[in-house]
């Protein structure tokens, strides 16, 4: 994993001039926006609103936004019309630019109802923990607790679920301090990044950036096919290349949108 260093984003900006179609796929928490101790209290900073928005107009640019969050949450937080949204790990996706849309998980609310009762107690026990209702998911997160409650909140967490898990009626994912609960569906960020590849064909250059465990799917999925990038370092990670917070990745995001206005004549047509 190197260094997305700004020689090396000078080679890729170069890249970017003579590919004639670019797709940028970005995680949202921990990605675009700092991680909150709550998530419902995240709000997009202005210049990075402008900055995606800067993105969408560029005709040559398609702009997706692959996160855990529900598509209904990514549309109020970034305000943006011209973007792909996958949200709850890929099982919605929501796209005008696509003409598409689904919700892989819209028969499983029923379920997902079932474990919030199931959950029902865990936040009034441990102080500070929360559990988000994204409808089609739910996501339990205990990084406002006492650090030395972990154990025991991981314990009574998973004793709870062990039944419906066992029996393969939900899925958990870990994510930075929690755990989402979905449908027993084999979907996730990487299938979805693999599901817009296939519907953008005329794809030159694509690139990832996420900062989460649910990310690693994601950085597989684009490979040798594109530039993956990790916020924050990390060994074992599968992506090619790190920057080391939100603000680097908002930087990189406007080195783009600026590469994108000087496309070079007579290589716009030759690919990568
Ligand atoms: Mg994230």
């Amino acid at each position: 994993m190197r260094y997305f260093s700004s020689p090396l984003q000078k080679k890729i900006v170069e890249k970017i001039q003579c590919s004639s179609q670019l797709l940028f796929l970005l995680d949202y928490d921990g990605t675009l926006s700092p991680i909150v101790s709550k998530p419902q209290e995240s709000r997009l900073k202005r210049s990075t609103q402008t900055v995606l928005k800067a993105l969408t107009k560029n005709s040559r640019f398609t702009l997706g936004i692959i996160t855990g969050r529900s598509v209904q949450q990514i549309k109020r937080l970034t305000g943006l019309k011209k973007v792909i949204i996958a949200g709850n790990h890929g099982l919605q996706l929501w796209s005008p630019k696509l003409k598409e849309r689904y919700n892989r998980a819209a028969g499983f609310k029923y379920r997902i109802k079932e474990m919030k009762r199931v959950l029902h107690g865990l936040e009034e026990k441990f102080t500070g923990s929360y559990l988000e209702d994204k409808k089609i998911s739910l996501a339990y997160h205990y990084r406002l607790t006492n650090p030395s409650l972990y154990s025991k909140i991981k314990t009574e967490f998973f004793e709870r679920i062990d039944p419906w898990v066992k029996g393969q009626k939900i899925r958990v994912l870990e994510i930075k301090k929690g755990w989402e609960v979905l449908p027993p569906i084999l979907w996730d960020k990487g299938k979805a990044v693999k599901w817009i590849l296939t519907r953008c064909p005329k794809t030159t250059l694509s690139f990832f950036i996420g900062d989460d465990v649910t990310d690693e799917a994601a950085f597989k999925a684009l490979a040798s096919k594109g530039v993956s990038i990790r916020v924050g370092r990390k060994k074992s990670s599968a992506a090619q290349y790190f920057l080391k917070n939100v603000p680097e990745v908002e930087k990189f995001l406007f080195t783009l949108a600026d590469s994108g206005k000087k496309q070079f004549q007579r290589g716009s047509n030759h690919g990568t």
